[in-house]
């Protein structure tokens, strides 16, 4: 079976079939940095990045785009309330998704690129617009005439006579209701910039289709975002750049929200799931493997307790590779099982792999439990093949040595195995007081030592 996936647009599974053969071009709305990030933003981040990271698996040489938005309304009223300038609120707030991105595995994207710094891009698409008759010039804005676009609607699925009137309805200048803003004319006191129709500042549609376009092409493979972003941001991308004559996008695919207790997240919840939070409560890897655990499509409903259980069950599998590597020594990454490739061609079923992964896991236990170390072997190079794909393979950076920092882990390690001697010298000489005395103080110190048919094994207790 071919690699395939859900496009919004279509409302259809549809084979992937890149522009260039080869290559697969990925733009995913970014940040819009008005705050720091919470939960919501970082699992769409984590669930193209599985994308991303499967696309390359597939053999497809990927150029992976995601914008930055650095400026609207919140960003300058941010900025206002604190007395700082508009770019000084943008930057702070980009550091920190980029922190939580890396903190949390996400691969870097080939380029990121910023919305204020491609002004002169979307004067070209504004200019191509208007002269083709689908924007207009009124008063210092610049508005898309929907009326000139028949398709407008095709990607939300709604007839334009039942469209709602879009945000800047109130403004008086435009021709119909439902024509959007490309450009908003300067205010008093904001940050503007100059364009042949006057100063201003872009709208946020306008944005995206002129970096998507500049870095990918006019005709690119996959446009990614969440749920929320369909209507009518992505129904005005869409319009503004084929209206243009740009083929665009050729699969839109969309994640599910994020809800909590089964609300849709508030502020004031919202804020109590910062990941600097989130990451002092669980490892990074197990935030990571718990919020990339779902389908990209399904809600995704936080709760403490599942996160406890993604925990749980992320350790699992570590434990197994951690003995594995005991015992067979470190295994390079292997093939991926074909049920694992299957699952997740199939519109990335990340769930059904997830089923596979612990099957493998299951298996390694038994093979280490009778000694059969091939088998071992085996279980943990595929394992390590999925679990890379995933992006949470323990024995790989950025979670090799799991945040002790491998150096520090080396000399604990070789440490450990000092007062283990002579903790096993004690044994012998059967005085039973002085070894427990020894575990003991190693547990005091955070160490856990277990007694195995293949010796005693350590590790850091955890919380
Ligand atoms: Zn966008």
């Amino acid at each position: 079976m071919s690699l395939r996936f859900y496009d919004t647009r279509h409302r259809a599974v549809r084979d992937f079939v890149p522009v260039i053969p080869g290559r697969a071009s990925l733009y995913l709305c970014g940040a819009t940095v008005q705050a720091p990030p919470h939960i919501g933003h970082i699992r769409s981040g984590i669930n193209f990045d599985i994308l991303r990271r499967w696309l390359s698996h597939r053999g497809y040489e990927v150029t992976f785009c995601r914008n930055v938005t650095d400026i609207d309304d919140k960003i300058i009223n941010t900025a206002a309330a604190e007395g700082v300038p508009w770019w000084a609120v943008s930057e702070r707030n980009q550091r920190a998704f980029t922190w939580a991105y890396d903190v949390l595995g996400c691969l870097p994207p080939t380029v990121e690129p910023r919305a204020t710094g491609h002004v002169p891009e979307m004067i070209v698409l504004m200019r191509r617009l208007i002269e083709s008759g689908h924007a207009y010039a009124a008063e210092g804005d610049v508005y898309f005439s929907v009326d000139s676009f028949p398709e407008y609607g095709e990607l939300s699925n709604q007839r334009p006579e039942a469209m709602r009137a879009s945000d800047d309805s109130s403004a008086p200048c435009k021709r119909d209701v439902r024509d959007f803003a490309l450009w908003k004319g300067a205010k008093p006191g904001e940050p503007s910039w100059e364009t042949p129709w006057g100063e201003g500042r872009p709208g946020w549609h306008l944005e995206c289709s002129a970096m998507a376009t500049k870095y990918l092409g006019a005709a690119f493979d996959i446009h990614g975002g969440g749920l929320d972003l369909v209507f009518p941001h992505h129904e005005n991308e869409l319009a503004q750049s084929r209206a243009a004559g740009d083929p665009f996008a050729q699969y839109w695919l969309h994640n599910g929200l994020l809800t909590v207790g089964g609300e849709k997240m508030s502020k004031s919840v919202g804020n109590s799931l910062l990941i600097p939070d989130l990451v002092r409560r669980v490892r990074p890897v197990e935030l990571r493997y718990y919020l990339g655990q779902a389908h990209y499509r399904s809600t995704f409903d936080f709760s403490d307790e599942a996160l406890a259980e993604a925990a749980a069950a992320y350790q699992r599998i570590e434990g197994f590779a951690a003995r594995a590597v005991e015992i067979v020594g470190v295994q390079e990454p292997g093939e991926v099982p074909a049920e694992f490739a299957a699952a997740l061609d199939d519109d990335l079923g990340v769930p059904a792999g997830l089923a596979v992964v612990h099957a493998a896991v299951r298996d390694g236990n038994s093979a280490l439990a009778a000694d059969d170390k091939d088998r071992a072997a085996r279980h943990l190079a595929e394992l390590r093949g999925m679990l890379g794909v995933l992006g949470v393979d323990p024995l790989a950076e950025p979670w090799a040595g799991s945040g002790d920092g491998s150096e520090a882990r080396e000399v604990v390690d070789a440490l450990v195995a000092v007062v283990l001697e002579q903790r096993q010298a004690a044994r012998a000489r059967k005085d039973y007081a002085a070894a427990d005395a020894i575990r003991d103080q190693l547990a005091s110190a955070g160490v856990l030592v277990e007694d195995t048919p293949h010796g005693p094994r350590w590790e850091l207790k955890r919380g």
